[in-house]
């Protein structure tokens, strides 16, 4: 079996699988591997917890490859996996992850990996998509706005040839039913997820410009993450990218009460040094060799897990008798 695509330095659906459960299986805080359900095409989707899955503890959630071709995303993920299991970042964190569980969904559209997968692996190697198997934009298909007409190219539409179509009605698709169920299934606090590319760190909302009520939060908590990057990130709300409606961000803030955050990776990953990513929009989306992109969001994507603590574990914690 293959674990990366033949000329890419990317991964195989296969790869990712068994690489999951390496990881979980010598993950020195304890983990385990669950299919939270199915895509369309019936491939399995994956949720790994850190900590002993009881949620009645705050619990924090990284996802990735909503899209299709926003391979980069999932890589950062893999990567965010690795350093949180083995080694310093095992021994950082073991003990805050007691009081807290951390989850990661590291493909939620595995039937939009694969056909991407399919396409890298032809001759050309040229792949482009974003939607799921029946051609719908998860990241626009969620309860939040999802009516709302259309302020931007990007927002949302009812048609079915657009890349971002919305789909026949809020959640009518498989990979989003999985995940608006487990979200309700949770106590989940804060989640971050992983697209590409704009490098970038969003907060709600995406549909549209007024401020959210957490606005400086959302502020402070980024500033925080982009503080640990050689090459920060801009911080800002999504609507400042795009206007976008049925947006997942949005759903999680406005209707679970969740502190969503979104970062777009990376610049336009073209790259002069490399033919191959000349003409292939795959590159455009994905830098060529993601190593020095990955170095650079791991530490702030890891953050995360003392922001958690900070917030939601310490300020409950009982104080010390004398
Ligand atoms: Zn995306």
């Amino acid at each position: 079996m293959a674990k990366f695509i033949k000329n890419t330095n990317y991964m195989t659906f296969k790869g990712i699988e068994s690489e999951l459960h390496d990881l979980v299986s010598q993950s020195e805080i304890p983990a385990e591997i669950i299919t939270l359900g199915h895509s369309v095409e019936e491939r399995p989707i994956y949720g790994i917890c850190f900590g002993d899955g009881d949620h009645r503890k705050p619990e924090l959630l990284y996802y990735a490859l909503t899209h299709s071709m926003e391979y980069v995303g999932n890589a950062a993920l893999m990567e965010t996996m690795r350093r949180l299991s083995q080694h310093n970042g095992a021994a950082e964190h073991a003990e805050k992850i007691e009081k807290m569980n951390v989850w990661m969904i590291p493909v939620l559209n595995p039937d939009g990996y694969v056909k991407i997968e399919e396409q890298l692996g032809r001759r050309l190697g040229f792949a482009a998509g974003r939607k799921n198997a029946r051609g719908v934009d998860l990241n626009r298909n969620f309860p939040v706005a999802f009516y709302h007409i259309p302020r931007s190219i990007f927002a949302g539409s009812p048609v079915k040839a657009s890349p971002y179509y919305r789909g026949a009605s809020p959640c009518s698709e498989p990979e989003s039913q999985v995940f608006r169920d487990f979200i309700l299934g949770h106590n989940i606090k804060m989640s971050l997820s992983f697209h590409s590319f704009g490098g970038a760190l969003l907060f709600p909302y995406s549909y549209t410009k007024k401020k959210c009520r957490d606005y400086d939060l959302f502020v402070q908590i980024c500033e925080e993450m982009t503080h640990r990057q050689e090459n920060p990130y801009s911080v800002k709300p999504g609507c400042d990218l795009y206007n976008a409606n049925g947006e997942m961000e949005d759903w999680l803030y406005d209707e679970c009460r969740i502190l969503a955050l979104c970062m777009e990776i990376g610049k336009i990953g073209f790259n002069l040094e490399y033919p191959a990513t000349w003409l292939n929009p795959f590159y455009w989306a994905n830098p060529y060799d993601p190593r020095a992109e990955l170095d650079n969001i791991t530490p702030a994507a890891l953050h995360l897990i003392d922001t958690l603590y900070n917030m939601f574990v310490k300020p409950f914690e009982p104080i010390a008798k004398f």
